[in-house]
C-alpha cells in the first residue's frame, strides 16, 4: 500500500504549494519546516516541543 506522503511544516502545517519546505532528519526521522520558521528550529527549538521528539535538549544558536 503506497500513500502519498502530505509534507507538511511542523510548526505552522502549511504545505509545499503555499511555502518552500525544508525536509531534514532528526531522530531517524524526516521531518518538515518551512523556510519561514527554519529560525525558530535553529534560535528558538523549544518552541517546537511536542512537535520533535526531545526537542528541548537541543541547544539554541546563539549569534552574539
Ligand atoms: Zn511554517
Amino acid at each position: 500500500m503506497t500513500e502519498d506522503q502530505v509534507y507538511t511544516c511542523i510548526h505552522c502545517g502549511r504545505d509545499n504549494t503555499e511555502v518552500p519546505l525544508i525536509v531534514f532528519n532528526y531522530k531517524d526521522g524526516n521531518f518538515q519546516i518551512c523556510s519561514e520558521h527554519f529560525p525558530v528550529l535553529i534560535h528558538r527549538p523549544h518552541e517546537l516541543t511536542g512537535k520533535l521528539p526531545d526537542v528541548e535538549n537541543l541547544n539554541p544558536v546563539d549569534h552574539d
